[in-house]
């Protein structure tokens, strides 16, 4: 086997190959020639009588031969080399023996440079042509000193015959040489071709989207970059739209993947169609997409454009067979009003999107400065807020719950508030949201536990009867933190009883039906820990959850308990609820009991506990331990009469 050439090297392994059979064939066909034209002569000349002529001949037939069967054997190059050496050998014998540099086989000497510098190495080449000039030296030095005498001038026939029989083996050689340079040139100029094309296809797949064959971000960005300079050269105005579609992840979580890259598909062919071929569409990712309107007029011109967008992604998508609807939420900012580049105008649209979503998504939004200022507004608080933690202005304030029926206290709702220096103490409803957002939150319910389990363990201490703890979490407690491993601790370094603790979730907490949520509650209920579902009869109609996540108590929401004596229609929600509940062995609680009518009402109801302002606010921890202690002392003077 033949290895490849350092030459060759570069090149695929197939036209490697390819090459070198092009030369095997080449070298067979040349040697081939060759050897018929040394055989014939031969011939012709052993007829003359001219055996020395006629033996060297015979014997550069010979070397043909084996230079035969070398290309079909041991390798292309090895043959190539003995044809060019012994042709070189034979020609500058026969010159020898016959006229010296006169003799017509000087002809051969052009053709065999020819030849070898097509087939041989450099090295080889140079070598043949040293040996050729050396040749050449001899016979003319050896003319010149007598070395050598002209033996036989031959006739004029037959120099003819010699010189038509070089001319035609040389012609036929180069021919074919020219032949596979022309050929090889071709080659080159589609490869050239093709390189080219396969250069545009990645440039083309560099700056483009595969799936929706869109221009991608990187494109996207700099076609906005023209489009702004363009309108800041002319003095117009281009909208920047941020379109994100509201249920992409429903759609591939129902449907799967493949259905999700087919809906794209369809909406990026949707977007352009909504769009003119001026205006720019890019992909930012996902299911983000980028609109450049370049060149408009007023905010009218893009607010009908956007409802056009809305209204085409309104309409109805086949996907595998079924019928999906969808919508999208688009931000929009103008340049120059809302930014002098891509980047800002992109944080602008951007935040404007989040407006459209929170306004009830399949909308659009301009995008305003008030927004800019409310996220500034809200950095600014979880920034005081990161303080607050530091500095301990947090504080737990706890109101009681008192049981319906006897009038006991039986636990109390841990609630947090936050000690301001400037502004005093800030209800919770203003920052959890923030904090939510923020993920700060993580960290402040971690310390509302550790608190809470904290301070009832010192009331136990304090020889308080085991009541109930309730601490409120928040969802993005169990989407981002270790819950359980929180209690845990908790629990453990305060020594609180598992059973006096009671965590409070929303029903948008118990949807979020994680692996990961459902494996957490079942390690907390597996401590003995109470759940209950804060402000229920608010949230979904689906109530399967509850018997999956073992829930213990529903604390009825305020709205329903405000209006419990005003409309029929609570009423009739409440006491099914305490209804239901009752059949489920759940304990109910109702929030925000305010005055002695609804207590009492709740208390025909059958509801089993309360909370609200005609029992406690919410209390400070010292305000609530002389509570606890006045109302434990009287609920024992009012046994030991009741005994008596
Ligand atoms: P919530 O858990 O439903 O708490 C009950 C809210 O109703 C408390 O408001 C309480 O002060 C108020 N309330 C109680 N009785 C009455 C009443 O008779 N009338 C009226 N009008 N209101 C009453 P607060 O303390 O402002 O808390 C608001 C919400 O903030 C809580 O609602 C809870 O969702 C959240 N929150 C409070 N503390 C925490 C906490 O530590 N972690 C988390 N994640 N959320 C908390
Ligand atoms: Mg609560
Ligand atoms: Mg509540």
């Amino acid at each position: 086997m033949n290895s490849p050439k350092p030459w060759a090297q570069a090149l695929p392994e197939n036209s490697y190959h390819r090459e070198q059979a092009l030369l095997s064939r080449r070298l067979f066909q040349l040697a081939s020639v060759v050897f018929a034209a040394f055989a014939i002569t031969a011939v012709r000349y052993g007829v003359q009588g001219r055996w020395d002529i006629a033996s060297l001949l015979a014997l550069g037939a010979t070397s043909m031969l084996v230079c035969l069967w070398l290309n079909q054997r041991a390798g292309t190059y090895a043959a190539s080399a003995l044809l060019w050496t012994s042709a070189t050998c034979l020609v500058s014998a026969i010159m020898w023996r016959s006229d010296g540099l006169k003799d017509s086989a000087l002809l051969a000497y052009p053709a065999i440079l020819v030849g070898a510098a097509q087939l041989l190495k450099p090295q080889y080449f140079f070598g043949l042509l040293a040996a050729i000039l050396l040749c050449v030296l001899g016979l003319g030095l050896g003319s010149v000193y007598g070395w050598r005498h002209d033996l036989a001038t031959g006739t004029d026939l037959e120099r003819l015959a010699d010189t038509l029989t070089i001319l035609v083996i040389s012609g036929l050689m180069i021919w074919f040489l020219a032949m596979d340079m022309r050929n090889a040139l071709r080659g080159l100029k589609s490869q050239i071709a093709q390189f080219h094309e396969s250069e545009k296809n990645l440039t083309y797949l560099a700056q483009h989207d595969a799936l929706t064959r869109l221009p991608n971000r990187a494109l996207g960005s700099e076609l906005m970059d023209q489009a702004i300079a363009y309108c800041s050269r002319h003095k117009t105005r281009m909208a920047l739209l941020f379109v994100d579609l509201d249920n992409f992840k429903d759609i591939n979580d129902s449907l799967g993947h493949s259905a999700g890259d087919d809906f794209l598909k369809q909406v990026a062919s949707r977007l352009r169609a909504a769009i003119r071929k001026s205006d720019i569409l890019c992909r930012q990712g996902g299911d983000e997409f980028l609109i450049g309107l370049t060149d408009v007029p007023d905010n009218q011109a893009i607010s009908w454009t956007s409802n056009n967008i809305l209204a085409q992604i309104k309409e109805s998508f086949t996907l595998r067979e079924t019928e999906i609807l969808a919508s999208c939420s688009i931000g929009i900012a103008v340049f120059p009003k809302d930014g002098a580049d891509f980047e800002e105008l992109l944080r602008h649209a951007d935040l404007a999107m989040y407006q459209a979503k929170e306004a009830g998504r399949n909308t659009f939004r301009f995008f305003d400065e008030d927004i800019n200022a409310s996220i500034r507004e809200n950095l600014h608080l979880v920034t005081s807020m990161r303080a607050a933690m530091a500095q301990h202005e947090f504080v737990l304030h706890y109101q009681p719950v008192i049981n319906l029926a006897t009038g006991a206290l039986v636990g109390a709702e841990a609630l947090i508030r936050w000690q301001n220096p400037k502004l005093g103490l800030v209800s919770p409803a203003l920052f959890i949201p923030v904090a939510e957002k923020s993920g700060l939150i993580v960290d402040i319910g971690q310390w509302v536990i550790e608190e809470a389990c904290r301070q009832m363990r010192l009331w136990r201490d304090a020889g308080a009867p085991p009541l109930t703890i309730a601490v409120n979490l928040s969802p993005v407690q169990f989407r981002r933190g270790n819950v359980e491993g929180i209690i845990e601790h908790a629990l453990r370094t305060s020594g609180l009883e598992p059973q006096c603790l009671e965590l409070e979730v929303t029903e948008s907490t118990l949807v979020q039906d994680t692996e990961k949520f459902i494996l957490a509650l079942q390690r907390i209920k597996a401590l003995g820990i109470r759940i209950s579902i804060d402000d229920f009869g608010t949230g979904y109609s689906n109530l399967s959850y509850l018997q999956r996540f073992a829930v213990d108590t529903l604390k009825i929401d305020q709205s329903f308990v405000k209006r419990l004596l005003n409309g029929e229609q609570d009423l009739a929600i409440v006491t099914a609820i305490v209804q239901m509940a009752k059949s489920m062995r759940l304990t109910t609680n109702a929030e925000g009991v305010e005055d002695d009518a609804t207590r009492q009402q709740l208390v025909a109801l059958g509801c089993d506990q309360a909370q609200g302002y005609f029992f406690a606010k919410p209390l400070s921890a010292e305000k609530f331990g002389e509570y606890m202690r006045e109302k434990l002392a009287a609920e024992k003077h009012a046994a030991t009469t009741a005994s008596r």
